[in-house]
């Protein structure tokens, strides 16, 4: 049976690693973005050149509307998907909490937790027996934060992390007995764009030295326990985690 997933931020770091690593695994991708459209159309380059296929999918995962129009457009070009990756988040500048004003916290929590309720809720739609379909596997991309809690730099985003991890215990046995699993893996300090976001781009080489491994980790070693949560070599595994940390 084809195999179609659906990666929300698959247009850089983490989520582009995972777009490239499924589509070498046999996935038809939908690598999904918001504003950097060049990034995202350079992975689905990468994957036709490769001989894959993977397309482009605009959207907000913040947005019900833009979601449900994304699932949509998948059904239409990839067909019934059976794998989500639910990677897309975001951090602000690291601050306290007594700085932090309402509108940053729902940004934050829209789109690190809303969004990905969205597009899972979307994916169970389509993937649930009880809904016809033929079964799946979805993979929330939380962070360590969720268990350290990030204080002086986004205890928001460690919190937002937080309710991602209650939502894969959750739903994995919500949906278990319909054909779906549910994992979350939680990464550490990684290299890509995000830490720019949190305002300061080489905050992983900082860091590194408190990590019992003594490095940051890359984007590739997070997909590769993504991809392994997706197959069937994981089949026995739901409601669980894998700290992708170095130790931390
Ligand atoms: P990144 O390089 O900043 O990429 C983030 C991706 O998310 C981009 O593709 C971005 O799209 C997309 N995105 C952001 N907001 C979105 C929205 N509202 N709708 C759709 N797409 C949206 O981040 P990353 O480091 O790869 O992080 C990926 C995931 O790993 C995140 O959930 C993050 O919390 C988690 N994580 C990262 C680290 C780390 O050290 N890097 C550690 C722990 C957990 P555009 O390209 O269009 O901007």
């Amino acid at each position: 049976m084809k195999k179609v997933m659906i990666v929300t931020g698959g247009g850089r770091g983490i989520g582009a690693a995972t777009a490239r690593l499924a589509a070498q695994r046999g996935y038809a991708v939908g690598v999904n973005y918001l504003n950097n459209e060049a990034a995202a159309l350079a992975v689905v380059e990468d994957i036709r050149k490769a001989g894959g296929a993977a397309v482009p999918l605009r959207a907000n995962v913040a947005s019900e509307d833009e979601v449900v129009a994304m699932f949509q457009e998948a059904d239409r070009t990839l067909g019934r998907i059976s794998a989500l990756v639910n990677n897309a988040g975001i951090l602000h500048k690291q601050m306290r909490v007594e700085d932090m004003d309402a509108e940053r916290l729902r940004r934050v929590l829209d789109t690190n937790v809303v969004g990905a309720f969205l597009c899972a809720r979307e994916a169970v739609r389509r993937m649930s027996t009880r809904h016809g379909g033929s079964g799946g596997a979805i993979v929330n991309v939380s962070s360590v934060a969720a268990r350290l809690g990030s204080a002086g730099e986004y205890v928001d985003y460690a919190a937002s992390k937080g309710a991602l991890d209650t939502m894969t215990i959750g739903l994995a046995n919500e949906v278990a007995a319909d054909g779906i699993r549910v994992n979350g893996v939680r990464p550490g300090f990684i290299y890509t764009d995000m830490h720019a976001s949190g305002g300061e781009p080489g905050r992983v080489d900082r860091v590194k030295h408190f990590v019992p491994l003594k490095r940051g980790g890359t984007a590739e070693e997070v997909a590769a326990a993504i991809l392994w949560l997706l197959s069937d070599e994981a089949g026995y595994t739901t409601g669980g985690f894998i700290d992708i940390a170095g130790g931390r």
